[in-house]
């Protein structure tokens, strides 16, 4: 970002006028050919509803149709999708687990062709397209070793001591319908079936119709590792075109999408008395300590302001500075931001890539527009770049940012943060905690005892001590979800792959020892009764 004037008028309507001519060339790689694209979406279950253009997001140019799927075409997939998942189901776990050792080989030499697809559909940089295909191996990693345990049956000791026992069974829950975003479309279309595939489901997937390209790509790959073909069935459409006939037929939704669409995802479910897990929005806080080293934090906080040009679900969108060193530290960060390079390219040039749609960048620009008309103050950037291509926004700090503005209490999801000064670590933490949202929140120190005494402190499911996001989310076994209106449920971690099952609690009773014996009155059988309550917690037998 080296040029920082602000006399253009660089606001999204100005985009039509100055795009196209000026734009550097785009290179588009070899991997990207019509026929694979064409190979990819045939997929897609669609009798004859007109299909939706998927663009390259740098050009805005048309890569290929993608077929939608009609209410009519989602019921078939359900209907193939539950055939194949009941001989699935009867396979020993160990035998589908087979599948996924090779599928890890397999998505780990498509890095790159992935990647292509993930920058074509997405405009990320190269960066975050290359780390998001690491997801998907990182979660089979991860699940290969723990789920086999996880699945296995759990004796457990009964209400009689030596005559009774109970044993968990854990059962897949049939067909599970996940509903991805666009942010990060192969690592939540395909991580989140993983585990569901793992415990015997099925999985219907939406994937958005932006970014539909390498979730299919990824079903494809997962297939040529030996994954039963229509068990994973890919259906796509407007949300709320198909949402309600994908949430009909499931027996589980996984959501990961805003708070407002998780709201009406999790209404449905609720009324089909199904279960769901919803991964939602954020307004996530970064609380920098007075002891801070300044240039770690600079690298860090950059990657979790500016990284996936800031469309995140957990990255950082409120900073809070102590007042001590608030010149300083802002000076550096600004410095740093103004020497990010955007672009749009598919090497590893480019340190900030495009919003997802020209349509997201005006939102973006509209909280930017709307914090200045009520006060605040642009710091850096502001600006968007029809120049680079029709969706590009510059990195933008603002200061002055205030709770009446809509960046101020709502999620921009966009490289936008906003510089608050702090005085005491207790104003920093109710700061931070002032907020609907509970995703994901960041502390920086020097002693990182200090730092965890305040991360204990805040309200999200997720804080991270001395990294801004990665640390917690690349964690899988440890459970990663939003608390308040951030979500429900949480992806990783043992409830990762057991919320996709249904536990059957199989009681065996030896002999029938409970109850009154003949000729035995109530007096002595309650006694009786007592006395073995007594027992068996003195030895702990329950
Ligand atoms: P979105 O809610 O608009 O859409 C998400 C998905 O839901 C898309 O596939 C969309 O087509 C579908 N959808 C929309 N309306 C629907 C309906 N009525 N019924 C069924 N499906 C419907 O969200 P988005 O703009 O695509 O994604 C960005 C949001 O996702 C941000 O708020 C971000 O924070 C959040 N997100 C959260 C996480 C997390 O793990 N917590 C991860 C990534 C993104």
């Amino acid at each position: 970002m080296t040029d920082t004037s602000t006399s253009a008028d660089t606001s999204p309507e100005s985009s039509a006028v100055l795009a196209g001519e000026t734009r550097p060339r785009v290179t588009r790689p070899a991997s990207i050919t019509e026929a694979f694209l064409r190979g990819l979406v045939a997929r897609v279950p669609s009798s004859g509803a007109a299909p939706w253009p998927l663009t390259e997001v740098y050009t805005g140019e048309k890569l290929v149709d993608l077929p939608q799927s009609s209410p009519a075409d989602i019921e078939e997939a359900f209907a193939r999708a539950r055939e194949a998942q009941r001989i699935w189901a009867a396979w020993p776990v160990r035998k589908r687990l087979r599948v996924f050792r090779t599928a890890h080989r397999l998505l780990l030499e498509s890095t790159h062709t992935t990647a292509d697809l993930i920058q074509a559909e997405s405009g990320k940089n190269r960066r975050m397209a290359v780390e998001e295909t690491c997801d998907p191996p990182m979660v089979i990693s991860h699940y290969l070793k723990h789920a086999r345990k996880l699945l296995a049956p759990t004796t457990r000791g009964g209400p009689v001591p030596l005559v009774s026992s109970s044993t968990e069974i854990r059962r897949p829950k049939g067909v599970v319908a996940i509903i991805a975003p666009w942010n990060f479309p192969f690592a939540t279309g395909l991580s989140d079936a993983i585990p569901a595939l793992m415990a015997g489901n099925a999985v219907v997937l939406k994937p958005d119709n932006k970014t539909a390209l390498s979730p299919l790509h990824g079903v494809a790959l997962l297939e040529r590792a030996g994954l039963p073909k229509g068990l994973f069935q890919v259906v796509c459409g407007e949300g709320p075109d198909v949402g309600p006939t994908l949430i009909d037929n499931a027996n589980y939704v996984m959501f990961t999408g805003s708070t407002a669409t998780g709201r009406v995802i999790g209404e449905r479910a609720g009324r089909n008395l199904i279960g769901c897990c919803l991964e939602l929005g954020g307004k996530n806080p970064m609380i920098v300590l007075d002891d801070v080293e300044a240039d770690e934090w600079v690298n860090g906080a950059l990657f979790g302001v500016f990284g996936n040009t800031g469309q995140i679900c957990m990255h950082i969108e409120r900073i809070y500075l102590p007042d001590s060193r608030y010149d300083e530290l802002k000076a550096a960060f600004v410095t740093a931001t103004q020497a990010l390079e955007l672009g749009a390219a598919y090497d590893f040039g480019p340190d900030v890539g495009s919003l997802i749609s020209p349509d997201h960048m005006a939102r973006v620009y509209g909280h930017v527009e709307d914090a200045v008309a009520k006060g605040a103050r642009v710091v850096t950037g502001g600006r968007a770049r029809p120049d680079i291509g029709p969706a590009f926004f510059e990195p933008t700090i603002l200061e002055g940012v205030t709770s009446d503005m809509a960046c101020g209490v709502t999620e921009t999801f966009g490289p936008v943060v906003a510089l608050h000064r702090y005085r005491t670590v207790e104003e920093a933490i109710a700061l931070a905690n002032d907020t609907d949202y509970g995703l994901n929140a960041s502390v920086w120190s020097s002693d990182v005892a200090r730092a965890e005494r305040v991360a204990r402190r805040i309200e999200a499911g997720n804080v991270n001590v001395n990294d801004a996001l990665a640390t917690a989310y690349a964690s899988k076994g440890t459970p990663s979800g939003g608390i308040k209106q951030s979500g429900v449920g949480a992806r990783h971690g043992d409830q990762g792959l057991l919320k996709y099952t249904d536990v059957q609690n199989l009681a065996v009773l030896k002999k029938q020892v409970m109850g009154i014996r003949p000729g035995q009155d109530y007096d002595t059988y309650v006694e009786q009764m007592l006395s073995g309550l007594k027992m068996m917690r003195r030895f702990r037998i329950r």
